[in-house]
């Protein structure tokens, strides 16, 4: 997930692992020259290692087994700005150790797909939407707060934190009026299982509206305001 420099010669790195969770390792020596894992402990790298774990000290990884990289995310900045935002925001969601093998999974699922091409700002709303649910909140999509029906237009309430049927659009002055293609996708991302995703695309238009309907959850209602995705916003409108 991410490795910085300790003492002089030293580094720890952390890890989502299957098996507990995030955890932070001990590397010694990984700053030397002719480390023999330097290349075990790259960013995005992915695969078996064997090691020691500590359940509240640091953990030392003792040998790697089968270590692969996502190539194009590392030589990438715009693909490697999405993954390293991903990371980040699970890295904010989940303690370290605390165990979870379906968001080991996403997580591996997410970066294979945005290195095989697949659109890494839907993967990355994907992401945002089903980690509401880790953070607590997350959001009612199946249908209408009210009355639960799914058939009519729909529009998102934030005061509600759910949708609204036009019949019930009077509950909040303020719903937040997007577009029916943003409802579509939203509804449809809270449920789609990122490891089956074989192709999506989505038009500009929606693509903006979907990006501002999540920095709206995450920086106003959650305060979460990562550096990589001011990073990432940067290079966004560099692109433009
Ligand atoms: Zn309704």
């Amino acid at each position: 997930m991410y490795r910085k420099n300790y003492r002089e010669h030293d580094m720890l790195v952390k890890f989502f692992t299957a098996e507990f969770g995030p955890k932070m390792f001990f590397l010694r020596g990984a700053r030397r020259k002719n480390y023999k894992m330097a290349a075990d402990i790259l960013p995005f790298s992915y695969g078996s290692y064997t090691g020691n774990i500590k359940k509240d000290l640091l953990s030392y990884i003792v040998n790697p087994i089968d270590v692969q990289h996502y190539l194009n995310i590392s030589n990438d900045i715009y693909l490697n700005a999405y993954a390293t935002y991903i990371m980040n925001l699970l890295d904010t969601a989940f303690d370290d150790g605390k165990t979870s093998i379906d968001w080991f999974n996403k997580l591996f699922y997410s970066l294979r797909l945005i290195d095989a091409g697949i659109d890494p700002a839907i993967i990355t709303n994907i992401i945002e939407l089903q980690l509401l649910s880790v953070l607590g909140v997350a959001p009612e999509l199946r249908g209408c707060m009210v009355c639960g029906r799914s058939d009519l237009n729909l529009d998102y309430s934030e005061s509600m934190g759910g949708l609204l049927c036009e019949n019930h659009f009077d509950r909040d002055l303020y719903r937040l009026r997007l577009d029916k293609k943003t409802i579509f996708y939203l509804r449809k991302f809270s449920i789609i299982e990122i490891s089956k995703i074989k192709n999506i695309k989505v038009n500009n238009q929606t693509k903006k509206e979907l990006r501002s309907f999540f920095d709206n959850i995450y920086e106003n209602n959650l305060g979460i305001k990562l550096k990589s995705k001011n990073f990432l916003d940067q290079i966004n409108n560099f692109k433009i």
